[in-house]
């Protein structure tokens, strides 16, 4: 797997914070070093939505579910659920790498989606 194909998140080295990448200080303490910390298998869905307007992305679907989930080491994310069917938060769910749409350039975009199971 490539670094595009991992969940992952920076453990600050001074206080421990869990963040996202894109951030170059810590935002609890403003510490400048991390280590990368990939997200567990596993996680629990904390809340979601019905998109009902999606994107012109994802025009071939009327609707879908949007969720945040949280991993068991406190890393979370945002992505779609592959099902609109019996989401209840606090629902274990894994995370699945695939194709989700064809951009507006007709190019295919990859990401992740998450699985009841
Ligand atoms: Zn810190």
């Amino acid at each position: 797997m490539n670094s595009e194909e991992k969940i992952e998140w920076n453990k600050c080295n001074n206080c421990g914070f869990l963040q996202h990448k894109s951030h170059l200080r810590c935002l609890n303490c403003k510490h400048t070093e991390f280590s990368l910390i990939e997200a567990s298998e596993t996680c629990k869905l904390l809340t979601y939505t019905i998109l009902k307007a999606p994107p012109a992305e994802f025009r071939d679907q009327n609707s879908y579910a949007l969720g945040v989930v949280e991993f068991k080491n406190g890393i979370k994310a945002l992505g779609q659920i592959i099902t609109k069917e019996n989401l209840k938060t606090g629902m274990k769910l894994k995370p699945i790498y695939t194709k989700i749409c064809d951009n507006l350039d007709g190019k295919k975009v990859y990401t992740y989606v998450f699985e009841p199971f």
